[in-house]
């Protein structure tokens, strides 16, 4: 019985894997289409200044409409993305499509606006600098700075301690990119890296504001992370602020910027313009 049990439960798992294994083998296959096709839109969110309520920076989040599944979520196809390299090219529409909102965000909106891109650690596996080159030469045909453009990057990337990553981290940086450490405290958090590579933000995850009002603990980790990140001159970024509460718990904290559904949902560009249109134009 207890036998029997146990092999219908393996063959329950080796059916799931195998469906699994043929969904992202069709994804893999519609996401080239996707590509060829631009069946992605590049949604914003606002990032919201703490104590002011103003909003000069966003952040992209790209987002898959597929003719007939409809929305397939970031989580799920950025991974196959990875896999296959797909996320290069993908990279490549999400940047034009920032450089295209910047022009007109700095133009109408305030002429300091700045865009948060998420970009893989696969997207500095190539082993030649030029990638590099290319996002500058793309920011100065646009006549956008570099320093429009902030670059999310996760603890991962900062961790393989490879020599041409640093390089290439130190070449963006001198043409100006800025850059966030995202999901902050999810992954090996070994801090040694935040002496060898600067950057300006520190984006807290969101698993820690979650819980803010009611988990001692995070509370405490959310106020050591503010302190420290200030001593060393780095500007913080809350994710998933989704209520009043967590908010004045972030303002107590001097928390720098906030980004999460209390403010706003990631929306498609036409909508981010519009309200900070209004929200410009009854200040
Ligand atoms: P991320 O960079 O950490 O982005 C933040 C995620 O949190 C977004 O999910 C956003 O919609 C969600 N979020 C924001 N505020 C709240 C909130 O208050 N509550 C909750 N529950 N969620 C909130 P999304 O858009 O599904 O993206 C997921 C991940 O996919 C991103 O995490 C990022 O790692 C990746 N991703 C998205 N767009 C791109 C892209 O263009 N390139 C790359 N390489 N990765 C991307
Ligand atoms: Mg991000
Ligand atoms: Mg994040
Ligand atoms: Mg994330």
């Amino acid at each position: 019985e207890a036998k029997n049990k146990g092999k219908n439960c393996a063959q329950f798992f080796t059916q799931a894997m195998e469906q699994k294994a043929r969904r992202n083998r069709e994804l893999i296959r519609s996401l080239r289409d996707a590509i060829n096709e631009s069946q992605f839109e590049i949604y914003y969110q606002p990032i919201v200044e703490t104590f002011t309520g103003k909003i000069h920076k966003a952040e992209a989040l790209i987002r898959w409409f597929h003719p007939i599944e409809g929305m397939i979520s970031p989580v799920e196809f950025i991974p196959l993305a990875e896999e296959t390299k797909l996320i290069n090219e993908i990279g490549e529409y999400v940047l034009k499509d920032c450089i295209l909102r910047l022009q007109r965000l700095r133009r109408e909106i305030d002429p300091d606006f700045q865009i948060s891109i998420n970009k893989s650690p696969i997207q500095f596996q190539s082993n030649v600098i030029e990638t590099e080159r290319v996002w500058q030469k793309r920011m100065e045909e646009a006549d956008v700075p570099c320093s429009a453009l902030n670059i999310e990057i996760t603890e991962g990337l900062l961790l393989t301690s490879e020599d041409s990553v640093t390089t290439k981290l130190e070449c963006l940086r001198r043409q100006g990119f800025q850059f966030s450490i995202d999901d902050f405290g999810t992954g090996y958090s070994a801090l040694a890296y935040l002496k060898r590579i600067k950057v300006e933000y520190l984006k807290i995850d969101r698993a820690f504001i979650s819980k803010l009002d009611t988990d001692h603990d995070d509370k405490v980790l959310c106020e050591a992370i503010i302190v420290m990140a200030h001593k060393l001159g780095i500007k913080v970024i809350a994710e998933g602020v989704e209520t009043e509460a967590h908010l004045k718990l972030l303002k107590e904290m001097k928390c720098d910027y906030c980004q999460g559904f209390y403010f706003s949902r990631p929306v498609p560009f036409k909508e981010l313009i519009k309200s900070l249109s209004k929200s410009r134009s009854l200040a």
